[in-house]
Protein backbone atom coordinates (compact mmCIF):
# COMPACT_ATOMS: atom_id res chain seq x y z
CA UNK A 1 0.00 0.00 0.00
CA UNK A 2 1.24 3.22 -1.05
CA UNK A 3 0.45 5.50 1.74
CA UNK A 4 0.64 9.10 -0.25
CA UNK A 5 0.38 9.21 -3.99
CA UNK A 6 0.63 12.69 -6.19
CA UNK A 7 0.15 12.93 -9.91
CA UNK A 8 2.43 14.81 -11.55
CA UNK A 9 5.83 16.47 -10.77
CA UNK A 10 4.94 20.21 -11.46
CA UNK A 11 5.22 22.96 -9.60
CA UNK A 12 1.75 21.84 -7.93
CA UNK A 13 3.07 18.27 -7.11
CA UNK A 14 6.70 18.98 -6.69
CA UNK A 15 5.61 21.73 -3.86
CA UNK A 16 3.23 19.16 -2.24
CA UNK A 17 6.11 16.28 -1.59
CA UNK A 18 8.11 18.96 -0.86
CA UNK A 19 5.93 19.98 2.11
CA UNK A 20 5.20 16.56 3.19
CA UNK A 21 8.98 15.35 3.09
CA UNK A 22 9.48 18.59 5.45
CA UNK A 23 7.17 17.12 8.12
CA UNK A 24 8.57 13.41 8.34
CA UNK A 25 5.78 12.44 5.23
CA UNK A 26 7.04 10.70 2.43
CA UNK A 27 5.38 10.38 -0.69
CA UNK A 28 5.28 8.20 -4.16
CA UNK A 29 5.16 11.05 -7.27
CA UNK A 30 4.65 9.78 -10.10
CA UNK A 31 5.32 11.65 -13.92
CA UNK A 32 4.04 11.20 -17.28
CA UNK A 33 7.20 13.24 -18.68
CA UNK A 34 11.02 12.37 -17.93
CA UNK A 35 11.95 15.26 -16.03
CA UNK A 36 10.66 17.37 -13.21
CA UNK A 37 8.65 21.11 -13.55
CA UNK A 38 5.89 20.55 -15.67
CA UNK A 39 5.20 23.25 -17.82
CA UNK A 40 8.28 24.83 -15.92
CA UNK A 41 10.60 22.36 -16.74
CA UNK A 42 13.44 23.59 -19.05
CA UNK A 43 14.71 21.61 -21.80
CA UNK A 44 18.75 21.09 -22.74
CA UNK A 45 18.74 20.88 -26.45
CA UNK A 46 22.59 20.59 -27.55
CA UNK A 47 24.00 22.99 -24.51
CA UNK A 48 20.20 25.70 -25.79
CA UNK A 49 18.46 25.55 -23.14
CA UNK A 50 14.79 26.33 -23.75
CA UNK A 51 11.88 27.10 -21.34
CA UNK A 52 8.33 26.04 -22.26
CA UNK A 53 7.26 29.31 -23.38
CA UNK A 54 8.98 31.97 -20.94
CA UNK A 55 8.02 31.73 -16.92
CA UNK A 56 9.09 34.88 -14.75
CA UNK A 57 9.35 34.14 -11.34
CA UNK A 58 6.83 37.05 -10.15
CA UNK A 59 4.99 36.50 -7.18
CA UNK A 60 2.70 38.61 -4.58
CA UNK A 61 3.22 35.85 -1.78
CA UNK A 62 5.63 35.97 0.13
CA UNK A 63 6.16 32.87 0.91
CA UNK A 64 6.45 31.93 -2.58
CA UNK A 65 9.46 34.47 -2.81
CA UNK A 66 10.90 33.65 0.64
CA UNK A 67 10.85 29.71 -1.14
CA UNK A 68 12.22 30.83 -4.42
CA UNK A 69 15.25 32.53 -2.76
CA UNK A 70 15.94 29.84 0.05
CA UNK A 71 15.74 26.90 -2.93
CA UNK A 72 17.93 29.23 -5.45
CA UNK A 73 20.91 30.96 -2.65
CA UNK A 74 19.96 33.46 -4.12
CA UNK A 75 21.48 33.10 -7.18
CA UNK A 76 18.57 34.31 -9.86
CA UNK A 77 18.55 36.97 -12.04
CA UNK A 78 16.67 40.06 -11.83
CA UNK A 79 15.65 40.92 -15.52
CA UNK A 80 14.59 44.37 -16.34
CA UNK A 81 11.15 43.31 -18.55
CA UNK A 82 10.52 44.50 -21.94
CA UNK A 83 8.15 42.83 -24.37
CA UNK A 84 5.82 44.89 -26.48
CA UNK A 85 3.27 44.15 -29.25
CA UNK A 86 4.26 43.94 -33.04
CA UNK A 87 1.76 44.91 -35.26
CA UNK A 88 2.03 46.22 -38.63
CA UNK A 89 5.69 45.90 -38.37
CA UNK A 90 5.40 48.79 -35.06
CA UNK A 91 6.52 47.94 -31.90
CA UNK A 92 3.58 49.42 -29.47
CA UNK A 93 4.63 49.37 -25.50
CA UNK A 94 2.75 46.55 -23.62
CA UNK A 95 0.23 47.07 -21.19
CA UNK A 96 -0.54 49.98 -23.85
CA UNK A 97 0.80 53.34 -22.65
CA UNK A 98 -1.01 56.28 -24.26
CA UNK A 99 1.95 58.53 -25.92
CA UNK A 100 3.01 55.27 -26.97
CA UNK A 101 0.89 53.96 -28.76
CA UNK A 102 -0.82 57.50 -30.15
CA UNK A 103 2.66 58.45 -31.40
CA UNK A 104 2.96 55.10 -33.68
CA UNK A 105 -0.68 54.91 -34.90
CA UNK A 106 -0.09 58.29 -36.27
CA UNK A 107 -2.67 61.19 -36.14
CA UNK A 108 -5.56 59.98 -37.95
CA UNK A 109 -5.96 56.71 -36.72
CA UNK A 110 -5.31 58.42 -33.47
CA UNK A 111 -8.34 60.18 -34.18
CA UNK A 112 -10.52 57.76 -35.25
CA UNK A 113 -9.71 55.84 -31.92
CA UNK A 114 -10.25 58.58 -29.52
CA UNK A 115 -13.83 59.44 -31.75
CA UNK A 116 -14.49 55.11 -31.14
CA UNK A 117 -13.97 55.48 -27.50
CA UNK A 118 -16.07 58.80 -26.59
CA UNK A 119 -18.59 57.56 -28.82
CA UNK A 120 -18.66 54.06 -26.58
CA UNK A 121 -17.77 55.82 -23.49
CA UNK A 122 -21.15 57.86 -24.09
CA UNK A 123 -23.35 55.03 -25.09
CA UNK A 124 -22.11 51.87 -23.47
CA UNK A 125 -22.67 50.00 -26.23
CA UNK A 126 -20.40 46.54 -24.72
CA UNK A 127 -22.16 43.77 -22.81
CA UNK A 128 -20.05 44.14 -19.75
CA UNK A 129 -20.34 40.65 -18.62
CA UNK A 130 -18.50 39.73 -22.09
CA UNK A 131 -14.75 39.88 -22.80
CA UNK A 132 -15.30 41.81 -25.96
CA UNK A 133 -17.88 44.34 -24.28
CA UNK A 134 -15.47 44.72 -21.16
CA UNK A 135 -12.67 46.12 -23.14
CA UNK A 136 -15.17 47.97 -26.22
CA UNK A 137 -16.67 49.88 -22.59
CA UNK A 138 -12.50 50.81 -21.64
CA UNK A 139 -11.37 51.26 -24.63
CA UNK A 140 -12.98 51.80 -27.34
CA UNK A 141 -14.18 49.71 -30.66
CA UNK A 142 -11.15 50.72 -32.85
CA UNK A 143 -8.82 50.08 -30.13
CA UNK A 144 -10.20 46.90 -28.93
CA UNK A 145 -10.06 45.86 -32.90
CA UNK A 146 -6.36 46.34 -33.41
CA UNK A 147 -5.09 45.31 -29.82
CA UNK A 148 -7.40 42.67 -28.14
CA UNK A 149 -9.24 41.05 -30.50
CA UNK A 150 -7.12 39.55 -32.88
CA UNK A 151 -4.33 38.49 -29.95
CA UNK A 152 -7.46 36.79 -27.63
CA UNK A 153 -9.01 34.80 -30.85
CA UNK A 154 -5.70 33.74 -31.67
CA UNK A 155 -5.36 32.40 -27.85
CA UNK A 156 -8.68 31.03 -27.21
CA UNK A 157 -10.51 30.51 -30.97
CA UNK A 158 -13.86 31.61 -29.20
CA UNK A 159 -15.29 34.99 -30.16
CA UNK A 160 -14.43 37.76 -27.46
CA UNK A 161 -18.40 38.01 -27.04
CA UNK A 162 -18.11 34.53 -26.07
CA UNK A 163 -15.20 34.81 -23.10
CA UNK A 164 -16.45 36.15 -19.83
CA UNK A 165 -15.35 39.39 -18.31
CA UNK A 166 -13.42 37.50 -16.01
CA UNK A 167 -10.61 36.88 -18.33
CA UNK A 168 -10.43 40.41 -19.19
CA UNK A 169 -10.71 42.09 -15.97
CA UNK A 170 -7.75 39.60 -14.75
CA UNK A 171 -5.91 40.83 -18.26
CA UNK A 172 -6.54 44.56 -17.28
CA UNK A 173 -6.66 44.53 -13.42
CA UNK A 174 -8.48 48.12 -13.70
CA UNK A 175 -6.91 49.51 -17.16
CA UNK A 176 -8.62 51.66 -19.36
CA UNK A 177 -7.97 54.21 -21.89
CA UNK A 178 -9.15 56.86 -18.93
CA UNK A 179 -6.21 55.25 -16.59
CA UNK A 180 -3.52 55.42 -19.31
CA UNK A 181 -3.89 58.60 -19.99
CA UNK A 182 -4.12 59.25 -16.01
CA UNK A 183 -1.15 57.04 -15.41
CA UNK A 184 0.69 59.16 -18.35
CA UNK A 185 0.20 62.61 -16.86
CA UNK A 186 -0.37 62.09 -13.07
CA UNK A 187 1.97 59.44 -12.95
CA UNK A 188 2.88 58.84 -8.99
CA UNK A 189 0.94 61.14 -7.58
CA UNK A 190 -2.25 58.56 -7.76
CA UNK A 191 -1.78 54.90 -6.99
CA UNK A 192 -3.25 53.70 -10.67
CA UNK A 193 -3.48 49.83 -11.26
CA UNK A 194 -0.25 48.51 -11.20
CA UNK A 195 -0.85 46.40 -14.68
CA UNK A 196 3.06 45.82 -15.13
CA UNK A 197 5.69 44.52 -13.35
CA UNK A 198 9.36 46.08 -14.54
CA UNK A 199 10.80 43.30 -13.74
CA UNK A 200 11.15 40.04 -12.50
CA UNK A 201 13.70 37.10 -11.17
CA UNK A 202 14.43 34.74 -13.31
CA UNK A 203 16.89 31.53 -12.80
CA UNK A 204 20.27 31.47 -15.00
CA UNK A 205 19.61 28.47 -17.06
CA UNK A 206 15.50 28.63 -16.70
CA UNK A 207 13.16 27.86 -14.56
CA UNK A 208 13.83 24.03 -14.48
CA UNK A 209 16.98 24.74 -12.48
CA UNK A 210 14.06 25.60 -9.35
CA UNK A 211 12.56 22.58 -9.49
CA UNK A 212 14.96 20.11 -10.21
CA UNK A 213 16.45 21.95 -6.59
CA UNK A 214 13.41 21.41 -4.94
CA UNK A 215 12.78 17.80 -6.14
CA UNK A 216 16.15 17.13 -4.72
CA UNK A 217 15.03 18.62 -1.39
CA UNK A 218 11.97 16.72 -1.46
CA UNK A 219 14.03 13.62 -2.32
CA UNK A 220 15.99 14.00 0.84
CA UNK A 221 13.45 14.21 2.87
CA UNK A 222 11.83 10.72 1.94
CA UNK A 223 9.87 11.38 -1.38
CA UNK A 224 10.50 9.71 -4.32
CA UNK A 225 9.98 10.26 -7.94
CA UNK A 226 9.26 8.10 -10.96
CA UNK A 227 9.04 9.56 -14.27
CA UNK A 228 7.88 7.90 -17.58
CA UNK A 229 4.56 6.54 -15.80
CA UNK A 230 1.14 7.36 -16.42
CA UNK A 231 -1.95 7.48 -13.92
CA UNK A 232 -4.46 5.95 -15.99
CA UNK A 233 -7.24 4.90 -13.93
CA UNK A 234 -8.25 5.94 -10.14
CA UNK A 235 -10.16 3.21 -8.27
CA UNK A 236 -13.10 4.54 -5.52
CA UNK A 237 -15.91 2.55 -3.47
CA UNK A 238 -17.99 6.17 -3.47
CA UNK A 239 -16.51 8.03 -0.43
CA UNK A 240 -12.21 7.10 -0.84
CA UNK A 241 -10.11 6.38 -3.18
CA UNK A 242 -8.82 2.42 -3.04
CA UNK A 243 -5.94 1.91 -6.41
CA UNK A 244 -4.63 3.82 -9.19
CA UNK A 245 -3.65 1.95 -12.50
CA UNK A 246 -0.22 3.07 -13.33
CA UNK A 247 0.83 2.40 -16.88
CA UNK A 248 4.79 2.28 -17.53
CA UNK A 249 5.48 4.11 -20.59
CA UNK A 250 9.24 2.78 -20.62
CA UNK A 251 8.05 -1.20 -20.43
CA UNK A 252 4.41 -0.79 -21.81
CA UNK A 253 3.46 -2.28 -18.55
CA UNK A 254 0.46 -1.15 -16.28
CA UNK A 255 0.27 -2.26 -12.07
CA UNK A 256 -2.71 -1.64 -9.90
CA UNK A 257 -1.34 0.24 -6.78
CA UNK A 258 -3.24 0.13 -3.48
CA UNK A 259 -3.41 4.12 -2.59
CA UNK A 260 -4.28 5.57 1.43
CA UNK A 261 -3.80 9.16 0.20
CA UNK A 262 -4.24 10.83 -3.54
CA UNK A 263 -3.03 14.05 -4.00
CA UNK A 264 -3.71 15.22 -7.94
CA UNK A 265 -2.46 17.63 -10.30
CA UNK A 266 -3.41 16.16 -13.47
CA UNK A 267 -6.40 17.76 -15.57
CA UNK A 268 -9.74 18.12 -13.74
CA UNK A 269 -11.82 16.82 -16.45
CA UNK A 270 -9.45 14.10 -17.34
CA UNK A 271 -9.60 13.19 -13.55
CA UNK A 272 -13.33 13.07 -13.59
CA UNK A 273 -13.12 10.49 -16.43
CA UNK A 274 -10.27 8.52 -14.88
CA UNK A 275 -12.31 7.41 -11.81
CA UNK A 276 -14.04 3.70 -12.10
CA UNK A 277 -16.68 3.61 -11.42
CA UNK A 278 -17.46 6.64 -13.46
CA UNK A 279 -19.23 9.56 -11.87
CA UNK A 280 -23.03 9.96 -12.35
CA UNK A 281 -23.81 11.24 -15.71
CA UNK A 282 -24.29 15.66 -14.79
CA UNK A 283 -20.72 15.22 -13.27
CA UNK A 284 -19.44 13.51 -16.49
CA UNK A 285 -21.23 16.31 -18.91
CA UNK A 286 -20.14 19.18 -16.66
CA UNK A 287 -16.28 17.67 -16.98
CA UNK A 288 -16.89 17.77 -20.66
CA UNK A 289 -17.78 20.99 -20.76
CA UNK A 290 -14.35 22.11 -19.12
CA UNK A 291 -12.19 22.89 -22.33
CA UNK A 292 -8.81 23.77 -22.59
CA UNK A 293 -6.79 25.30 -25.30
CA UNK A 294 -3.13 23.12 -26.61
CA UNK A 295 -0.25 24.93 -26.53
CA UNK A 296 2.95 24.35 -28.94
CA UNK A 297 6.19 25.99 -28.90
CA UNK A 298 8.83 25.85 -32.27
CA UNK A 299 12.25 26.17 -30.97
CA UNK A 300 14.75 27.40 -33.00
CA UNK A 301 18.21 28.09 -33.23
CA UNK A 302 19.38 30.66 -35.37
CA UNK A 303 23.38 31.90 -36.44
CA UNK A 304 22.18 35.57 -35.55
CA UNK A 305 23.68 37.27 -32.98
CA UNK A 306 20.88 40.21 -32.51
CA UNK A 307 17.43 40.05 -33.44
CA UNK A 308 15.34 42.15 -31.14
CA UNK A 309 16.20 42.98 -27.36
CA UNK A 310 12.67 42.32 -26.04
CA UNK A 311 12.36 38.73 -23.60
CA UNK A 312 9.07 37.49 -26.02
CA UNK A 313 6.73 39.89 -28.29
CA UNK A 314 3.11 39.47 -29.18
CA UNK A 315 1.94 38.83 -32.57
CA UNK A 316 -1.21 40.95 -33.30
CA UNK A 317 -0.71 40.88 -37.54
CA UNK A 318 -3.81 38.66 -38.43
CA UNK A 319 -1.83 37.21 -41.31
CA UNK A 320 -0.11 34.85 -39.12
CA UNK A 321 -1.04 31.98 -36.87
CA UNK A 322 2.15 32.98 -34.26
CA UNK A 323 1.24 34.24 -30.92
CA UNK A 324 4.15 35.38 -29.00
CA UNK A 325 8.20 35.00 -29.82
CA UNK A 326 10.39 34.37 -26.92
CA UNK A 327 14.19 35.45 -27.23
CA UNK A 328 15.85 32.93 -24.81
CA UNK A 329 19.17 34.72 -24.16
CA UNK A 330 17.16 38.17 -23.30
CA UNK A 331 15.92 36.51 -20.31
CA UNK A 332 19.23 35.29 -19.55
CA UNK A 333 22.66 35.07 -21.38
CA UNK A 334 23.07 31.50 -19.96
CA UNK A 335 20.36 29.89 -22.08
CA UNK A 336 22.76 30.14 -25.02
CA UNK A 337 25.86 28.16 -25.06
CA UNK A 338 27.36 30.95 -27.85
CA UNK A 339 26.42 34.30 -27.69
CA UNK A 340 26.23 34.47 -31.49
CA UNK A 341 23.56 32.58 -32.03
CA UNK A 342 20.13 33.32 -30.90
CA UNK A 343 17.07 30.72 -29.94
CA UNK A 344 13.48 31.22 -30.39
CA UNK A 345 10.57 29.70 -29.10
CA UNK A 346 7.53 30.41 -31.56
CA UNK A 347 4.21 30.01 -29.65
CA UNK A 348 0.94 28.77 -30.87
CA UNK A 349 -2.18 28.19 -29.56
CA UNK A 350 -3.88 25.38 -30.98
CA UNK A 351 -7.07 22.69 -31.03
CA UNK A 352 -7.45 19.24 -30.34
CA UNK A 353 -8.22 18.66 -34.41
CA UNK A 354 -6.43 22.08 -35.61
CA UNK A 355 -4.08 21.32 -38.50
CA UNK A 356 -1.21 22.84 -36.79
CA UNK A 357 -1.54 20.58 -33.83
CA UNK A 358 -1.76 17.63 -36.38
CA UNK A 359 1.13 18.47 -38.47
CA UNK A 360 4.32 17.06 -37.71
CA UNK A 361 7.43 18.42 -36.25
CA UNK A 362 9.70 18.99 -39.31
CA UNK A 363 6.40 20.79 -41.45
CA UNK A 364 5.93 22.48 -38.41
CA UNK A 365 9.89 23.96 -38.29
CA UNK A 366 9.06 25.26 -41.86
CA UNK A 367 5.66 26.58 -41.20
CA UNK A 368 7.27 28.58 -38.20
CA UNK A 369 9.95 30.31 -39.67
CA UNK A 370 7.76 31.09 -43.25
CA UNK A 371 5.71 32.86 -40.66
CA UNK A 372 8.71 34.97 -39.17
CA UNK A 373 9.18 35.41 -43.02
CA UNK A 374 5.89 37.07 -43.73
CA UNK A 375 6.50 39.18 -40.11
CA UNK A 376 9.48 40.50 -41.52
CA UNK A 377 12.48 38.42 -39.68
CA UNK A 378 14.77 36.86 -41.93
CA UNK A 379 15.71 33.23 -40.48
CA UNK A 380 15.39 30.29 -43.44
CA UNK A 381 18.92 31.05 -44.35
CA UNK A 382 20.10 31.36 -40.25
CA UNK A 383 18.22 28.51 -39.28
CA UNK A 384 20.54 25.80 -37.80
CA UNK A 385 18.32 23.38 -35.70
CA UNK A 386 14.93 23.27 -34.37
CA UNK A 387 12.58 20.96 -32.35
CA UNK A 388 9.02 21.06 -31.39
CA UNK A 389 7.24 21.18 -27.61
CA UNK A 390 3.46 20.00 -27.93
CA UNK A 391 1.97 20.75 -24.87
CA UNK A 392 -1.92 19.48 -24.21
CA UNK A 393 -4.92 21.03 -22.07
CA UNK A 394 -2.64 24.09 -20.70
CA UNK A 395 -5.03 27.44 -21.06
CA UNK A 396 -8.41 26.87 -19.75
CA UNK A 397 -11.59 28.54 -21.73
CA UNK A 398 -13.48 30.39 -19.16
CA UNK A 399 -16.35 30.02 -21.46
CA UNK A 400 -19.59 31.85 -20.20
CA UNK A 401 -20.90 29.35 -18.04
CA UNK A 402 -17.51 27.67 -16.83
CA UNK A 403 -17.90 28.33 -13.07
CA UNK A 404 -21.51 26.79 -13.09
CA UNK A 405 -19.86 23.43 -14.74
CA UNK A 406 -16.91 23.65 -12.18
CA UNK A 407 -19.32 23.58 -9.19
CA UNK A 408 -20.89 20.77 -10.13
CA UNK A 409 -17.42 19.19 -10.04
CA UNK A 410 -16.35 20.08 -6.92
CA UNK A 411 -19.43 18.93 -5.05
CA UNK A 412 -18.86 16.01 -6.22
CA UNK A 413 -15.34 15.80 -5.29
CA UNK A 414 -16.33 16.75 -1.88
CA UNK A 415 -17.24 12.95 -0.89
CA UNK A 416 -13.90 11.64 -1.22
CA UNK A 417 -11.74 12.28 2.14
CA UNK A 418 -8.75 10.64 0.69
CA UNK A 419 -8.35 12.80 -3.25
CA UNK A 420 -7.44 16.16 -3.69
CA UNK A 421 -6.90 17.91 -6.86
CA UNK A 422 -4.44 20.89 -6.95
CA UNK A 423 -2.53 23.01 -9.52
CA UNK A 424 -3.55 24.81 -12.99
CA UNK A 425 -5.18 22.11 -14.65
CA UNK A 426 -6.26 20.53 -11.55
CA UNK A 427 -8.17 23.24 -10.03
CA UNK A 428 -9.13 24.52 -14.08
CA UNK A 429 -7.76 28.28 -12.92
CA UNK A 430 -5.61 30.51 -15.30
CA UNK A 431 -2.93 30.09 -12.39
CA UNK A 432 0.88 31.17 -12.66
CA UNK A 433 3.46 29.18 -11.12
CA UNK A 434 2.61 30.67 -7.99
CA UNK A 435 -0.21 29.78 -7.25
CA UNK A 436 0.70 26.18 -8.32
CA UNK A 437 3.18 26.38 -5.66
CA UNK A 438 0.87 27.78 -3.10
CA UNK A 439 -2.03 24.75 -4.16
CA UNK A 440 0.82 22.16 -3.58
CA UNK A 441 1.99 23.56 -0.36
CA UNK A 442 -1.94 24.04 0.99
CA UNK A 443 -2.69 20.59 0.09
CA UNK A 444 -0.22 19.19 1.85
CA UNK A 445 -0.86 21.50 4.70
CA UNK A 446 -4.46 20.46 5.05
CA UNK A 447 -3.42 16.61 5.00
CA UNK A 448 -0.90 17.16 7.82
CA UNK A 449 -3.56 19.44 10.06
CA UNK A 450 -1.60 22.65 9.78
CA UNK A 451 -4.30 24.61 9.04
CA UNK A 452 -7.42 24.44 6.85
CA UNK A 453 -6.71 26.26 3.57
CA UNK A 454 -9.09 26.39 0.94
CA UNK A 455 -7.15 25.17 -1.68
CA UNK A 456 -9.86 26.10 -4.83
CA UNK A 457 -9.57 29.85 -3.34
CA UNK A 458 -6.20 30.44 -4.39
CA UNK A 459 -5.75 33.30 -7.12
CA UNK A 460 -9.31 34.09 -6.95
CA UNK A 461 -8.31 37.69 -6.06
CA UNK A 462 -8.04 40.21 -9.28
CA UNK A 463 -4.09 39.67 -10.63
CA UNK A 464 -2.62 40.83 -13.33
CA UNK A 465 -2.06 37.60 -15.51
CA UNK A 466 -1.32 37.17 -19.08
CA UNK A 467 -1.77 34.68 -21.78
C1 LIG B 1 3.38 29.51 -22.28
C2 LIG B 1 3.27 29.63 -20.79
C3 LIG B 1 3.91 30.66 -20.13
C4 LIG B 1 3.80 30.79 -18.74
N1 LIG B 1 4.45 31.80 -18.11
C5 LIG B 1 4.43 31.87 -16.77
C6 LIG B 1 5.20 32.87 -16.11
O1 LIG B 1 5.81 33.74 -16.74
N2 LIG B 1 5.24 32.85 -14.75
C7 LIG B 1 4.55 31.92 -14.03
O2 LIG B 1 4.65 31.93 -12.80
N3 LIG B 1 3.79 30.99 -14.63
C8 LIG B 1 3.71 30.94 -15.97
N4 LIG B 1 2.97 29.97 -16.61
C9 LIG B 1 2.11 29.10 -15.81
C10 LIG B 1 2.83 27.88 -15.21
O3 LIG B 1 3.45 27.16 -16.24
C11 LIG B 1 1.79 27.02 -14.50
O4 LIG B 1 1.05 27.79 -13.60
C12 LIG B 1 2.40 25.87 -13.73
O5 LIG B 1 3.25 25.11 -14.50
C13 LIG B 1 1.27 24.99 -13.19
O6 LIG B 1 1.83 24.00 -12.37
P1 LIG B 1 1.04 22.64 -12.13
O7 LIG B 1 1.87 21.79 -11.28
O8 LIG B 1 -0.33 22.96 -11.68
O9 LIG B 1 0.84 22.01 -13.57
P2 LIG B 1 1.91 21.48 -14.69
O10 LIG B 1 3.07 22.37 -14.71
O11 LIG B 1 1.07 21.30 -15.87
O12 LIG B 1 2.32 20.08 -14.05
C14 LIG B 1 1.43 18.99 -14.02
C15 LIG B 1 2.25 17.74 -14.23
O13 LIG B 1 1.38 16.60 -14.10
C16 LIG B 1 1.76 15.65 -15.08
N5 LIG B 1 0.59 14.79 -15.34
C17 LIG B 1 -0.62 15.20 -15.80
N6 LIG B 1 -1.44 14.14 -15.92
C18 LIG B 1 -0.73 13.06 -15.54
C19 LIG B 1 -1.05 11.68 -15.44
N7 LIG B 1 -2.24 11.19 -15.77
N8 LIG B 1 -0.08 10.83 -14.99
C20 LIG B 1 1.14 11.30 -14.65
N9 LIG B 1 1.50 12.61 -14.73
C21 LIG B 1 0.57 13.47 -15.16
C22 LIG B 1 2.16 16.50 -16.27
O14 LIG B 1 2.99 15.78 -17.16
C23 LIG B 1 2.86 17.66 -15.62
O15 LIG B 1 4.25 17.45 -15.50
C24 LIG B 1 3.03 29.84 -18.00
C25 LIG B 1 2.39 28.80 -18.67
C26 LIG B 1 2.49 28.69 -20.05
C27 LIG B 1 1.80 27.58 -20.76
Amino acid sequence: MIRIMIIGAGPAGIACAHTLAGAGEPSLVIEKQDSPGGLCRTINFGGYFFDIGGHRFLSKSDEINSLWQRVMNGQMLLVKRLSRIYYKKLFFNYPLSFFNTFGNLGPSESFLCIASYLKCKLFKPGNDSTFEGYIINRFGKRLYDIFFKTYTEKVWATPCKDISANWARQRLCGLSLRVALEKALVKKKRNLPKTLSGEFLYPKRGPGEFYSRLEKLALSGGARFEYDKFIRGIEHDGERVRSVEVLNCRENRKDQMPVDYLFSSMALPVLIESLRPLPPGNVIAAARKLRFRNFLVVNLILNRQDLFPDQWLYIHSPQVRLGRIQNYKNWSPDMVSDSKKTTLGLEYFCGQDDFLWKMNDIDLIHYAVRELQAIGIEAQKYLINGFVVRCPMVYPIYSLDYQKNLGVIKAYLSRFSNLKTMGRAGLFRYDNSDHALLTGIYAARNFLGQGLHDIWAVNTDPVYLEA
